[in-house]
């Protein structure tokens, strides 16, 4: 029987990695009940779940096995052996879908994704169409799990995971940085957001005390295994190849697209607007601008950590119009991206220009006028300048090390003029 199992809620910032213990379970299946089909997929949910594990991400796979009660077996006690059951805030599920049945989950799984889905919707499911599941302590992960199951992939890249050594995890992990900015220069965009130039990090690898060596995404399995040879680091235990919905904005809900009222918080919109008012630094070096759009007066941000990205953000002006993409936290969006549609003519008051020789006049005293003191000309009011902008329309991103797991980046969008931050 074809069997897909989803599970979510393993690790917690102490340890674990829900992708590490699917890859164990795989293992023993492999080993002891039949097979493992195809690649298993690497689902990441909602990202402003307030409750979320780390990166909020569900693992699904599926087997072809003799006997589900076997492989639930074999999975409960992978799960007891490596959960992180004893974290108060970890509460693992597994789900056993029948093949056929995972259809009847996409719309679930697409709201989990996208929105704020309730631990009793994922067991109303579970009830309606018995699905057979494992659940430990509240079995929050069950969402997760369903989701992993039935999420529609019309987009999606890859994610090769390698795995440390068991008696090195906790340990500080060993890597020659240059070899993955040597490998990024050659596969890019085959592979992406691996490393961050501007910003000089490795950003395929964690610093959490997880079992993940390093991660690299890519596009194909090919270009994946030729970044394998590439990279130079510690040597990895084993490793696994995930279909992800990673870089895909599946997360992202587009107002223009979508009739919705209003803009709620802990979902990822994409809106239109004019921007109403000069963007302004707060301490901490986070910027923030307001834009008016048909849900009314929205509050936008670029935090500290997006870097570059703000000197793009400060350079907008009142009256220009642009589409943001990002999370509504604390009604502010938390931007991803923007794409400037039009910049607005904006003018500045200036001294007017000496029509002999060119230069600027200066000011001939309070209430005087201006006055060029070569040629003696003069003029009595300043003059309206067209402001040359620093920027153009078209998209901008935040660099990689600021980018989210769902995040599409630029280099893999069409259109418009796209400023890519690599
Ligand atoms: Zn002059």
């Amino acid at each position: 029987m074809r069997v897909w199992v989803g599970i979510d809620d393993t690790d917690s910032s102490r340890g674990m990695c829900t992708t590490y213990l699917a890859t164990l379970i795989m293992e023993r299946v492999e080993s002891e009940l039949g097979r493992v089909e195809g690649f298993p997929r690497l689902i990441r949910l909602n990202p402003t779940i307030p409750y979320k594990t780390r990166g909020n991400g569900a693992v699904s796979f599926l087997v072809d096995v003799e006997d589900r009660e076997d492989l639930m077996e074999v999975v409960n006690e992978v799960v007891l052996e490596h959960a992180m059951i004893e974290d108060e805030n970890t509460d693992p599920g597994v789900v056993f879908v029948d093949d056929d049945l995972a259809l009847k989950l996409k719309s679930f799984a697409d709201r989990a994704m996208k929105d704020v889905v309730m631990l009793d919707e994922a067991l109303f499911l579970i009830g309606k169409y018995f699905i057979p599941h494992l659940k430990y302590k509240k079995g929050r992960g069950l969402i997760g799990a369903l989701a992993a199951v039935g999420a529609e992939l019309n987009d999606h890249t890859l994610e090769l995971i390698a795995y440390r050594y068991p008696e090195k995890f906790g340990t500080e992990r060993e890597y020659d940085e240059e070899s993955f900015f040597d490998m990024d220069f050659e596969l890019y965009p085959l592979t992406f957001d691996n490393v961050d130039w501007c910003n000089e990090k490795v950003v395929c690898i964690p610093n959490t005390p997880c079992p993940v060596l390093y991660g690299l995404r890519g596009e194909s399995v090919e270009a994946l295994y030729d970044a394998l040879d590439m990279i130079r680091t510690e040597p990895y235990d084993r490793k696994m190849i995930f279909i992800t919905n990673h870089a895909t904005d599946m997360h992202i809900i587009d107002t223009d697209r979508i009739s919705i009222t209003g803009l709620e918080n802990y979902r990822s919109y994409k809106v239109t607007g004019r921007v109403t008012g000069e963007p302004y630094d707060i301490e901490g070096g986070h910027v923030f601008f307001e834009i008016d759009t048909r849900f009314g007066e929205i509050k936008c941000a670029a935090f500290e950590p997006t870097k570059q990205f703000r000197n793009i953000i400060r350079q907008l002006r009142p009256g220009d119009e642009v589409e943001v993409y990002g999370s509504m936290k604390k009604d502010t969006i938390n931007l991803e991206k923007i794409r400037i549609v039009k910049l607005a003519k904006v003018y500045v008051e200036r001294n007017p220009i000496c029509a002999i020789c060119g230069k600027r006049m200066e000011s001939a005293g309070k209430g005087q006028g201006f006055r060029c003191r070569k040629c003696k000309t003069r003029a009595s009011r300043k003059v309206k300048e067209l402001l040359s902008r620093e920027i153009e329309t078209g998209f901008y991103e935040v660099p990689p090390s600021a980018r989210r797991h769902l995040s599409r980046p630029l280099i893999r969008m069409d259109g418009d003029k796209r400023h890519i931050f690599r």
